[in-house]
């Protein structure tokens, strides 16, 4: 592995609700901290706006605190996105970005070397240099919370894709017959066990008349949220319960197909969801065993995120370190698509 950055990296992680900025030591401190609501209502130039502001004032902060100064820049943003040019894609909970150069944008404002990746990737990225998978070469990294994201290193390599989107594991087929997922597709297993598939399932039983416990929480089905079924579960709710069971067993199945195709070390599950229900754990433990390849079971253990909240601060330091000075991530570097390969053959 790449040594350490013997200087501070800047860390922006832009999510669907909050902007986080910080300064990020080499030796993983996390200081001089911004948090704001993304507010991606106002336009993306606004939002962009405010990403700049709050990594200037992060930076001066942390100059007139006697840090050293930041050597690049490393920013966590929800995908598709493409991290060689710097591009976000179309993210879902990102209202109105669209192909949206936020690299360029944030390397001009803040005059740094400026690198983009997937937030699961950065997450992965800290997990696995610092975290729960530290010294393994095979592992996976899966966030359970409103929707369900992955990422994957594989022989000592995170697993990009010529896209930079490989390692969709939320959108992994677990029930052939199942519902629909956000992004279309049918029996994924963030429509059965993220928190938006959860919210879903329970306003369905409300509709229906058979979660009395839920109804009681929640009287309206429109405004269900999975925190009020996994409430109504713990107060006795026994469709609640057997949807939470539901889920952890779906996510038990997505383990066990990852397992089975990439033979990990280690996967590493975080993310609100899966922080707030230990029996997660246990269930998709059992599921792994009875779905996987027994001699592939018994080498893989399922463990806790280690890193917490901060994962996607931390992670911008591995990312900022490793990618400085690589033409890949330069701007000039077009990944080849399947498109351009063909065209390219004699
Ligand atoms: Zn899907």
């Amino acid at each position: 592995m790449e040594s350490d950055a013997d200087q501070p990296v800047l860390a922006i992680d832009l999510g669907g609700t909050q902007i986080r900025t910080a300064l990020v030591t080499p030796d993983r401190q996390v200081v001089a901290r911004r948090a704001e609501p993304t507010r991606d209502d106002r336009g993306v130039d606004a939002v962009i706006d405010h990403i700049g502001r709050l990594a200037t004032e992060t930076r001066e902060e942390a100059v007139s605190a006697g840090y050293a100064p930041a050597v690049g820049v490393g920013i966590s943003s929800p995908g598709p996105l493409d991290p060689w040019r710097g591009i976000v894609v179309a993210p879902p909970n990102l209202v109105g970005w669209r192909d949206v150069p936020l690299r360029e944008a944030i390397a001009g404002s803040l005059g740094l070397p400026t690198f983009l990746e997937r937030d699961t990737n950065v997450a992965a990225r800290a997990e696995w240099r610092y975290g729960a998978a530290r010294d393994t070469r095979d592992l996976v990294y899966i966030t359970v919370s409103t929707g369900i994201g992955g990422a994957a290193v594989i022989d000592g390599r995170p697993l990009t894709g010529p896209g930079g989107t490989a390692g969709e594991f939320g959108h992994l087929v677990v029930d052939l017959d199942g519902p629909r997922c956000g992004c279309g597709g049918i029996g994924h297993v963030e429509a059965i066990a993220s928190g938006t598939g959860l919210a879903r399932a329970g306003a369905e039983l409300v509709r229906r008349g058979e979660a009395p416990i839920l109804a009681a929480r929640a009287p309206d089905p429109d405004l269900v949220e999975a925190v009020d079924v996994a409430r109504a579960a713990d107060d006795g709710d026994a469709a609640c319960r057997e949807l939470l069971e539901r889920a952890w067993v779906a996510i038990g199945a997505m383990c066990a197909s990852i397992v089975n195709a990439l033979n990990p070390e280690v996967i590493v599950m975080g993310g609100g969801i899966a922080e707030h229900h230990p029996r997660l754990y246990e269930v998709a433990r059992a599921e792994l065993v009875r779905r996987a390849l027994p001699i592939l079971v018994d080498r893989v253990r399922i463990v806790p995120a280690a890193l917490g909240p901060d994962v996607s601060l931390i992670g911008a330091l591995p990312i900022v370190t490793e990618r400085i000075g690589d033409p890949r991530y330069d701007g000039s570097h077009r990944p080849q698509t399947a498109a351009q390969g063909g065209a390219s053959r004699p």
